[in-house]
């Protein structure tokens, strides 16, 4: 019997992403890739919320290291997933999907604040609720935003998007013998230092029994398939 899809998900995709094949910013044609992906979900109708990194432009411990203070960093790099935001919710109404940006940081000419209440009434209107801003705190990372919206939107899964297949013993970019993990516990996850995700958004995660899938976004139809709860990546539960 096929399983039934999950209802509500949580899409986390890293601002990395976003660079496609530049060095740096937003490529325009893994935009719309990604708006394709995203439009290709139509047909389960569901309800997405997605949480979108700012590493493409700025990330705020590099630009700490390099002097810059701290805080004032990672509210830079919390605006940079407001420009990814934005860009990711203009292809989604360049081909026909209503979509919603709520960001934690006030940005009221273009965005809305996060309210809970807001979120679930997009949902029932089937508009994709975009997330931006991180938790709006200095020190998170958007893989914890992403836990924490997941959990207050009582999604299934986070479903973590990626350039490889799943989580593997060793960087699969740099070894030929890496093996990659089919399902993983979020302590292994923590344990083994696999540098998936950091140990805030897993111990949220797994706190409030939230399963992550981690999987190959640039492969097409893979949004779908996870969804579908096919078996692909590495489940981490
Ligand atoms: N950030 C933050 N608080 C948050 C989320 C993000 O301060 O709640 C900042 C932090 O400086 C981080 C940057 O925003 O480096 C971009 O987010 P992240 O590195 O998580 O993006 P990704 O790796 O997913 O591209």
């Amino acid at each position: 019997m096929k399983n039934k899809p999950f209802q509500r998900v949580l899409l986390k995709l890293s601002g990395e992403m976003f660079k496609g094949e530049r060095n740096y910013g937003i490529d325009p044609k893994f935009l719309d890739f990604l708006a394709q992906e995203i439009h290709d979900l139509k047909e389960l109708n569901i309800e997405i919320g997605i949480v979108i990194g700012g590493g493409n432009i700025f990330r705020g411990l590099a630009a700490s290291m390099n002097g810059m203070d701290r805080v004032t960093a990672d509210y830079t790099g919390m605006l940079a997933t407001i420009m990814n935001a934005l860009a990711l919710n203009d292809a989604l109404k360049k081909i026909g999907l209503e979509s919603r940006v709520q960001s934690a940081l006030e940005l009221k000419e273009v965005t809305e604040p996060f309210i809970l209440e807001k979120t679930l009434h997009h949902f029932e209107k089937k508009r994709i609720v975009i997330f931006a801003g991180g938790t709006g705190n200095p020190y998170f990372t958007t893989d914890t935003t992403a836990a924490l919206r997941a959990v207050e939107i009582k999604s299934e899964v986070i479903l973590k998007a990626t350039k490889v297949n799943g989580i593997y013993n060793e960087d699969p970019e740099k070894s030929k013998n890496a093996k990659q993990y089919k399902t993983l516990t979020y302590l292994d996850v923590i344990n083994q230092k696999l540098k998936i995700m950091d140990t805030t958004a897993l111990s949220l995660s797994m706190d409030n029994h939230i399963p992550i899938i981690v999987f190959n976004l640039n492969e097409k139809g893979n949004i779908k398939r996870a969804i579908n709860k096919e078996t692909i990546g590495t489940l981490i539960q």
